[in-house]
């Protein structure tokens, strides 16, 4: 339905949202870039950033035209600036930290979808957050980090935050109100449990003793999503579900026990909502992220995402089963993290982080990732984070010592 349609129906106009990208040259920047696309009426692109893709951003200036083009790398930014030049572009290019905040908290920037990697998002969605915008948050470990800091600074600013992982996505379709929105909790909403569903990732039926040899490329093989190298890794150790337990917790105001973690290979039920009379509200979909992030660009209307009809016929049956814990130690770990609060689920990201880009540069064996963070939690000093910076100083401390384990680990890793 176009704009106008909706404005002769209700008599009220849908004011075009202006968009700040933030790691738009990822996977998620890519599909959410593709459902802006199908509905110019509605969506303005005002920033797209990045961390050093030149080419790509320069490729997406040119066609999207934004006010403003953002590279972390400051060299890299040059560089942009140079070609956007070369092209006539009107585009203007921001570098470096400063540059992404810029953008996440400008005046005239409604939504901010935060789909930067890693602790790298921090600073730019805290500031979008601090700012009050609608953000539409992807980048999960930023909230695992200052899970605390986080949800306080959406009470004070009042911003909308709508969740972009599709298993929280599915879990606040299944709520009736949005996260974020003082709800008073899960009780009060009479629920019972949040069922968080996870495919169990390309490993789930390998056998043990195979684990150690398995090489980065079978590791970022999703079975049924696809996605960028270090959520698919993390999908593969299912630390992605550990990552994404904690962020229910934030999110919805649940204790890490009403989270029941399910096992469902086929992707197909995104999460459930067990409520106190025995009802379990589920959200289906195919496996594919245009549809939460077209339902949290378009809330609380619906807008098409491009995404093909589920075809349950055709998928014949929907399996469920226990998540076994002896194969992916770090469900354990992240449920520990957010059982001791304070900077642990901090810790866990960054020893996290470090471990699985060891992983992904051959300097750590798969089965490894599990041991660097727990070796990295028991040495950390956990304390209680007041501030973005006490969170940081956290993430940096702990990235120290993980590459301290890393380094041994990869030590008896070499031949005798
Ligand atoms: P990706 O690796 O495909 O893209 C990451 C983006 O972040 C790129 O645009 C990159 O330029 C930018 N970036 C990386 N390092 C940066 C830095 N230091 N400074 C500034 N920008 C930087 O990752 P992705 O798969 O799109 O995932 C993005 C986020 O969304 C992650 O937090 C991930 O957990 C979450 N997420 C992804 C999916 C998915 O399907 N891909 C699903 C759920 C949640
Ligand atoms: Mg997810």
């Amino acid at each position: 339905m176009t704009n106008s349609a909706i404005q002769a129906i209700t008599g009220h106009p849908v004011a075009v949202q202006s968009i700040t990208v933030l790691g738009a040259t990822g996977s998620i920047g890519d599909s959410t870039l593709d459902v802006v696309a199908r509905h110019p009426d509605r969506f303005r692109i005002f920033a797209l950033t990045a961390n050093t893709d030149v080419e790509k951003l320069a490729a997406l200036a040119l066609k999207l035209r934004p006010r403003y083009a953002v590279l972390r790398d400051e060299g890299a930014a040059e560089q942009l600036h140079a070609l956007l030049r070369q092209r006539g572009s009107a585009t203007e290019v921001l570098a470096g930290e400063a540059g992404l905040i810029q953008v996440a908290v400008h005046a005239e920037v409604d939504t901010v979808v935060a789909a930067i990697v890693g602790a790298a998002g921090l600073s730019a969605t805290f500031a979008a957050v601090e700012a009050g915008k609608r953000i539409l948050l992807a980048n999960k470990e930023a909230l695992v980090m200052a899970g605390h800091l986080f949800m306080d600074a959406v009470a004070a600013s009042g911003a909308v935050l709508l969740p972009l992982d599709s298993e929280h996505n599915a879990i606040f379709q299944c709520l009736p109100l949005a996260p974020g929105v003082a709800s008073g909790g899960l009780a009060q909403m009479g629920v019972r449990r949040i069922l968080l569903t996870g495919s169990g990732g390309p490993f789930r039926e390998t056998p043990l003793d195979q684990l150690a040899r398995v090489t980065p490329a079978q590791a970022i093989a999703h079975p049924n999503w696809s996605m960028g190298p270090k959520i698919s890794v993390d999908s593969a150790t299912m630390m992605n579900k550990g990552l994404e337990l904690i962020e229910a917790c934030w999110l919805f105001e649940a204790t890490p026990d009403q989270v029941q973690i399910v096992v469902h290979p086929q992707s197909v039920v995104h999460s459930m909502v067990e409520y106190v009379d025995g009802s379990v509200l589920a959200q289906l979909g195919n496996p594919d992220m245009r549809t939460p992030i077209a339902h949290a660009l378009a809330w609380p209307r619906r807008i098409d995402a491009g995404v093909g009809a589920l075809d349950l016929i055709a998928k014949g049956r929907l399996d469920f089963q226990a998540p076994d814990y002896q194969r992916f130690p770090c469900l354990v770990l992240a449920r520990q993290a957010i059982l001791r609060g304070d900077t642990a689920p901090a810790v866990l990201n960054a020893a996290n982080e470090e471990a699985v880009a060891a992983f992904l540069s051959g300097r750590l064996r798969f089965i490894d990732i599990p041991e660097v963070i727990e070796q990295t939690l028991a040495q950390a000093d956990i304390v209680e984070p007041h501030t973005l910076a006490d969170v940081q100083r956290a993430d940096v401390a702990a990235r120290d010592l993980a590459l301290a384990v890393i380094a041994r680990q990869s030590l008896s890793l070499q031949p005798l």
